[in-house]
């Protein structure tokens, strides 16, 4: 079966997930949506995507600029088994109102509250709860980066509690609306969403979050503290622990990756057709283990990391894998995300 694939918002996550599904054997890009034509309209023209136009848009506008469209978001929602919303925070919620309408399942991204859909989803974690459902939200950047190392420390030793501090960058690299450009500050909200977005997978988890915004667009950075419920050896141990599970890039000390910036580098170096890191980045220098307590930094490239998380769900929802580990080892294939 080839599932035919619909994405109603074409911005930061919307044109990576569409990139990402054309890769798929099991997938297809029916559609993508925009409320109105700009340089990326263009670009999913010459993809050969075809262009709707997303709710509040005019055809009339695409017209003006050259841009052939086939038709608006309930004609494109008639050839699609399902559609990725990617639309700004909380514009899922009018969106789901359509798909409702045309009977199709959807995927939601993290802007969106969770009672959206009738699941919360991350690969790692919890891929068989999206099975054969309706609709599915795919968590933030943030909770996903948070969700995944939690499913890898809980396997390996299992979570007492974990404490994390959210460095969080300002903007994308493609806005320039965001800021700061100069200060950090601190959100006053504590703990801060994560924590209770991070429950929604991990139902019983005891886990605070605090956050702070820094003038950055490359990436994340988390500061975690995490109790064990069993004790760890040592540093490459916990190490081994991420390197050996999937979507993990655990960097080592003589690589001289100081920090985001060379991380990013590494991406643009690596030579994929898009200079991202949908992988949890660790440094092996990084970690500090004593028994039950461990430290670790992790950095989530924002773009990025959900990108494979809403091709695994698709796969999940229409029960195309038997399990995570087969979804994942696909996704993983075909999007160039190799272990570390
Ligand atoms: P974006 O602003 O880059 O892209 C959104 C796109 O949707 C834009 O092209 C916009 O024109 C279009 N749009 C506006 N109204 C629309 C409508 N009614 N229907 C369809 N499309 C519409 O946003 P983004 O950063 O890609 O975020 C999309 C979702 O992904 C949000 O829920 C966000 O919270 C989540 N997310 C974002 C990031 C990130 O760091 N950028 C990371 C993870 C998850």
């Amino acid at each position: 079966m080839v599932v035919r694939v619909a994405v109603n918002g074409y911005g930061t996550i919307g044109k990576r997930v569409a990139d990402a599904v054309a890769k798929q054997p099991d997938m297809k890009v029916v559609g993508v949506a925009k409320t109105r034509p700009s340089f990326e309209a263009r670009v999913a023209i010459q993809r050969g995507y075809p262009l709707f136009v997303a709710a509040g848009g005019k055809v009339e506008e695409f017209g003006a600029a050259g841009l052939p469209v086939a038709g608006t978001v309930p004609e494109m929602l008639e050839v699609a088994d399902v559609v990725v919303d990617a639309a700004p925070d909380k514009v899922g919620r009018e969106n789901a109102l359509l798909y409702e309408a045309a009977k199709v399942r959807a995927v939601f991204q993290g802007g969106e509250k969770a009672d959206i859909a009738e699941t919360s989803f991350t690969a790692g974690a919890n891929y068989s709860a999206a099975k054969g459902k309706r609709s599915v939200r795919v968590v933030s950047c943030n909770t996903t980066g948070i969700a995944r190392a939690v499913a890898v420390l809980d396997r390996h030793y299992g979570v007492e509690s974990w404490d994390a501090t959210i460095v969080r960058r300002a903007a994308d690299p493609g806005e320039s609306k965001k800021g700061p450009i100069n200060g950090i500050l601190p959100t006053f909200k504590i703990p801060s969403h994560h924590g209770p977005d991070v429950r929604t997978i991990f139902p019983h988890l005891n886990v605070q979050t605090i956050a702070v915004v820094v003038p950055t667009t490359l990436m994340h950075v988390h500061v975690n503290r995490v109790r064990l419920a069993r004790p760890a050896q040592d540093a490459p141990e916990l190490a081994q622990a991420f390197r050996s599970a999937r979507r993990f890039h655990v960097f080592e000390e003589w690589e001289h990756v100081d920090g985001t910036p060379q991380v990013m580098e590494f991406a643009r170096d690596r030579g994929a057709a898009r200079p991202d890191m949908m992988e949890n980045v660790l440094w092996a220098h990084g970690i500090r283990v004593d028994g039950r307590e461990a430290h670790f930094f992790q950095a989530i490239h924002q773009e990025s990391i959900v990108v494979p998380e809403n091709i695994d769900a698709i796969r999940a929802m229409f029960d195309l894998a038997p399990d995570a580990e087969a979804s994942m080892a696909i996704t993983d294939r075909t999007l160039g995300i190799s272990r570390s």
